[in-house]
């Protein structure tokens, strides 16, 4: 099989899915390809990125930050806030984008935020952000990159 008709087939497989309002599933070797090693270490192997590491994320033009790996939608601009902690933070999440797990990885009792359409990890929340809501979902910048999912074979 040469490069063109791998290449061919893989951006057919990517567009059948952004057409599907299903759950977005690739295998491992899929998502190494779509996402870059820091990607693929926090959003499929529940990493952390170094605090103040990650990139400058920017929301879209409708003021929503995205899934790099499946271009959902899962926070609004407008819950965007500065944290000091070097993560993205945000007080709420967009209904329907992200769900919930209890993550005990660190002796703690932790609840990780993943992303509802890929099954992606993004950080964390915790109940000790700002008033009204008092959330703070701590999320790894890296997650929230802008570029890649568009076009990932660039
Ligand atoms: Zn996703």
């Amino acid at each position: 099989m040469t490069a063109v008709s791998t290449l061919r087939r893989g951006l057919r497989g990517l567009l059948r899915r952004l057409d599907d309002d299903r759950e977005v599933v690739k295998t491992e070797r899929e998502w190494r390809d779509q996402l870059t090693p820091e990607q693929f270490r926090v959003l499929r192997s529940r990493g952390t990125e170094r605090p103040f590491s990650g990139p400058v994320v920017r929301p879209d033009a409708s003021g929503m930050y995205r899934c790099a790996a499946c271009d959902a939608g899962l926070f609004r601009a407008d819950t965007k806030f500065d944290s000091g902690t070097g993560w993205p933070s945000f007080t709420d999440s967009e209904p329907g984008g992200v769900e919930m797990r209890r993550d005990f990885s660190m002796g703690v009792p932790r609840t990780e935020v993943l992303c509802r359409r890929c099954g992606g990890h993004l950080g964390h929340v915790f109940n000790d952000g700002p008033e009204p809501e008092g959330k703070r979902y701590c999320i790894n910048a890296c997650a929230l990159e802008r570029g890649e999912a568009a076009d990932p074979r660039s």
